[in-house]
């Protein structure tokens, strides 16, 4: 029987989320997603039109195909967690069921056990905000939104995950070295979520036998890293980002989806059994670099 492999934070063909998906079809697994509520309706427009038709080829020739999506917003946990003015906000209207508990207890439902996980999601509302002018809200949004979800996401999957099983986030080296403009706290919750990765991969390598890790992904110009700000400007955040990486990393090539996506897919195969709580460099080295030339 094929690996189901859920991925949550996938809502068009340009960001990370979508590329792992893609590698993960082409080497067999069955594809559900978690879609943001705001962004779900859009998504299954552009699906319907056959927006995404050229990013979905398989090497096969065959296409992948998402086989459900599953409205998520990852801030909550439980459906008490919902404020009214979630309850009452337009862009949720008709949807429920999209906290991350019930979301697990419809993939049950549906598919019984799962085998891979993967958290493709950021969101920090002061993001273009320096760190020393970010609010306690803003900071403990950002936190909650791309750190803590980490957390419920395996505390509420790893039960319907097989042994063997493995789950994958992505990060930013922002984390850990100085990134001026990836602000409003995000470089704090990428620290939270890397630190996370290996006490996680502790608990639940022993309670439940699968393995946890995180890429730390270069810049890709997806569409939340263009929220990041910079606008205005000669460039933006993430173009700056781009640029710099091809002018100062070992390699001196441009950094694709795919890339991500292959090491991904290699995380979350049984090639990768023995490794868990590690981050995962897939930035064509820029890492390792100390000056720029
Ligand atoms: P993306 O826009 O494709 O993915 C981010 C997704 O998060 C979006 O689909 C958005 O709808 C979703 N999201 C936001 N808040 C959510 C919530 N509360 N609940 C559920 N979903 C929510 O962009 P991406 O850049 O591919 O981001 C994916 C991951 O990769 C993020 O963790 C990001 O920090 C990380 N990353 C990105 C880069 C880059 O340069 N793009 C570099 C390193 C790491």
């Amino acid at each position: 029987k094929g690996k189901v492999a859920f991925i949550a934070g996938v809502a068009d063909s340009t960001g990370y989320g979508w590329a792992i998906a893609k590698q993960l079809a082409d080497a067999g697994a069955t594809i559900i997603v978690g879609t943001w509520p705001p962004v779900l309706k859009i998504f299954q427009m552009g699906l319907r039109k056959g927006d995404f038709e050229d990013d979905s080829v398989l090497t096969n020739g065959g296409k992948m195909e998402i086989e459900k999506i599953y409205p998520l917003d990852a801030v909550f946990d439980k459906p008490e967690d919902v404020p009214e003015s979630i309850l009452t906000n337009k862009r949720y209207a008709g949807l429920d069921g999209y906290t991350i508990s019930e979301v697990a207890a419809q993939v049950e439902a549906d598919y019984g056990k799962i085998d891979i996980l993967v958290h493709s999601l950021a969101n920090g509302p002061e993001v273009t905000k320096p760190l020393l002018e970010t609010s306690r809200s803003g900071y403990l949004a950002a936190s909650s939104a791309s750190a803590y979800s980490y957390v419920s996401l395996l505390q509420n999957f790893a039960p319907i995950m097989n042994p063997g099983g493995s789950a994958l986030s992505l990060t930013y080296i922002a984390s850990e070295r100085v990134i001026p403009g990836y602000g409003g706290g995000m470089s704090s919750a990428k620290s939270q979520l890397e630190s996370d990765t290996r006490t996680l991969a502790y608990e639940a390598g022993r309670k439940y036998g699968i393995r946890v890790n995180t890429v730390s992904a270069g810049p890709l110009k997806s569409r939340a890293a263009s929220a990041i700000g910079g606008k205005g400007k000669k460039k933006t955040f993430i173009e700056y980002a781009i640029d710099y990486s091809r002018a100062n990393a070992p390699m001196d090539q441009d950094l694709y989806s795919e890339d991500v996506g292959n090491a991904g897919l290699y995380l979350c195969s049984p090639m990768a059994r023995a490794v868990t709580g590690v981050t995962m460099y897939v930035d064509n080295g820029l890492n390792c670099m100390g000056m720029a030339l």
